[in-house]
């Protein structure tokens, strides 16, 4: 079966590639708002000519265009997210080919959201295609959900979803948007971190002041490095109060899906760009803290004259850009208050802490008989097996909570794009025409895969929901 659907997807890569560069073609950024409505109606188009009943739904920012295949009576429904905004594509000269006039080289199709992540998700759409083709129908029910706002952190992809909780229905969601590891497996992720990006501010004199007024006049900048110093101990220690209460340590099961993967050392030194891990940290243990470690980073830091020479001043403001990763079960609203009362106690209720996005982590508990559909499929593409991570393997965070959460469903994370030098968010994003093509194969092999033996005994809609021992632990 797969043999003959794969086979039809090779033939039909020419025909792919240039409905793919349509949508490509389409300026869609978010930040800027440039384009956004004309591709989030063009995507609409390219729904409803796969055979999905597609809406365009609003929200308080760009809109979601879901599309469903409305076969109710199938045993299985899958919901399939992705994401039609994309970065700015600054700065211009430094593209070998403009960012919107996507053109293949050397087997890489070069483009803005060739990657990330219109040619990511419109291999859904071509699977369901291309099984409707070969198979003359679908065997499972597919709901797409693509939003506009992933790249501006998806704000108003939970409210969106909560309101269409029924809409958004399925016993599984899917997002492409994994790795292929150095050792060239497939990696399927569980979960994801979650985000506080919090910025911290202090105050001094009303403008910047001549530095001999120092004896009298607070520096903001002395402020903000006290302020700093509180959070993190030089052992790495996060030290806000209550910081790891609520945090989960990994299961035997977590221990052992990591143990498995095999670790290349020099291969991470070089991606890092740095000649050692913190604390000396190799193997599998260096992989367990990368994965399971909440952190507390400082990402950005400015005060005062950084300029040439001297100037002698006592600045007027001092901030501090702070990321802190989070794990299941910390939640963002618990952190963000746990950090205004450490600093408080501390005699810092002078610094003003404001929150500018967050995440929520999330973590699935898939069923076994559901995951080794999974595993099969994704291994019939590859020729590999996959490696399975219970929270993303870069660390990195997303809108997983949004399924896991807000929707009541497991969910899992599978690759389509090849793992270097995809220059996503950069000049020169590409992504590899066999990765393409990879994705359209993943997802056909998922749909057919789902309908395969073992579908629900119980009826539509039952497969994985039958309980909270085989569902989702709640990330609350
Ligand atoms: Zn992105």
């Amino acid at each position: 079966m797969h043999a003959e659907l794969f086979e039809y997807i090779d033939t039909h890569r020419d025909r792919y590639l240039s409905e793919l560069f349509l949508l490509l073609r389409q300026p869609s950024i978010s930040a800027t708002g440039e384009g956004m409505r004309e591709c989030a109606e063009m995507l609409a188009r390219d729904m409803q000519t796969v055979g999905l009943d597609t809406r365009i739904l609003p929200t308080a920012g760009h809109p979601v265009v879901f599309g469903d295949t409305l076969n109710r009576e199938a045993p299985f429904t899958l919901l399939i997210y992705g994401h039609y905004d994309v970065q700015p594509p600054e700065p211009l000269d430094k593209w070998h080919s403009p960012p919107f006039e996507p053109e293949i080289r050397d087997g890489r199709m070069y483009g803005r959201g060739t990657a990330d992540n219109k040619g990511q998700f419109f291999t859904h759409l071509k699977a369901i295609q291309a099984v409707r083709e070969v198979l003359g129908g679908l065997p499972i029910r597919v709901k797409l959900l693509i939003e506009g706002e992933e790249e501006v952190g998806s704000v108003h992809l939970s409210a969106c979803a909560r309101t269409h909780r029924e809409l958004l229905h399925a016993d599984l969601a899917l997002g492409v948007d994994g790795n292929i590891h150095a050792s060239g497996r497939p990696e399927i992720a569980l979960g994801m971190k979650g985000m506080l990006y919090a910025e911290l501010a202090a105050r001094g004199p009303r403008t910047d002041l001549h530095c001999g007024k120092d004896p009298l006049v607070v520096n903001p900048a002395w402020r903000l490095i006290w302020a700093l110093a509180t959070l993190r101990g030089s052992d790495q220690r996060i030290l806000i109060d209550g910081f790891y209460d609520r945090v989960v340590p990994p299961s035997r099961e977590d221990l052992a899906l990591l143990a498995s993967v095999p670790v290349d050392m020099q291969d991470l030194f070089e991606t890092f760009g740095v000649d050692a891990f913190l604390g000396g940290a190799t193997g599998t243990e260096a992989l367990q803290r990368l994965v399971f470690e909440p952190t507390c980073s400082i990402d950005g830091l400015v005060s005062g004259y950084t300029g040439a020479g001297m100037k002698t001043i006592i600045p007027a403001t001092a901030t501090a850009k702070l990321c802190l990763r989070l794990v299941p079960e910390q939640t963002s609203a618990e952190i963000f208050a746990a950090l205004r009362r450490h600093l408080d106690r501390r005699g810092f209720q002078d610094i003003q802490l404001t929150s500018i996005g967050t995440f929520e982590p999330s973590r699935s508990v898939v069923e076994p008989r559901l995951m080794d559909k999974i595993l099969r499929a994704v291994a019939s593409v590859y020729g590999r097996d996959p490696l399975v991570f219970p929270l993303f393997s870069t660390g990195g965070s997303g809108p997983d909570f949004v399924f896991t959460r807000d929707l009541a469903m497991p969910s899992v994370w599978i690759p389509c794009a090849q793992f270097k030098n995809k220059n996503v968010h950069a000049p020169n994003e590409n992504l590899t025409v066999e990765g393409f093509l990879n994705g359209i194969k993943t997802t056909a092999a998922l749909i057919v895969g789902f309908a395969e033996r073992g579908a629900s005994p119980a009826g539509p809609g039952d497969l994985p929901h039958r309980g909270a021992s085989s569902g989702v632990r709640a990330d609350g």
